[in-house]
């Protein structure tokens, strides 16, 4: 069974215990679940509101051109439906 050192704990872990992380060298995350979850978990709890208001004005700033592309979109195809 291969394992894999985790940067932040130190300990060696089954590779299962890392997530897949394509940018990594070895395609696995420099620290294990457990670290990741834990160092998600306080950054959520510090950055939560923050995150909420950004996430949500970023999707208010999209949504109105996803929904053009999304209009334009259709009417293409209805356009190419017609003419067959
Ligand atoms: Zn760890």
């Amino acid at each position: 069974m291969d394992v894999k050192t985790c940067a932040t704990c130190g300990e060696a872990k089954d590779l299962t215990e890392f997530r897949k992380a394509p940018t990594c060298r070895d395609g696995l995350t420099t620290s294990c679940k457990t670290c990741l979850n834990a160092a998600y978990r306080a950054w959520y709890a510090a950055n939560a509101e923050k995150k909420h208001a950004a996430a949500s004005a970023s999707y208010q700033a999209r949504k109105d051109k996803i929904n053009a592309h999304r209009r334009a979109q259709r009417a293409e195809q209805k356009q190419a439906t017609a003419s067959e």
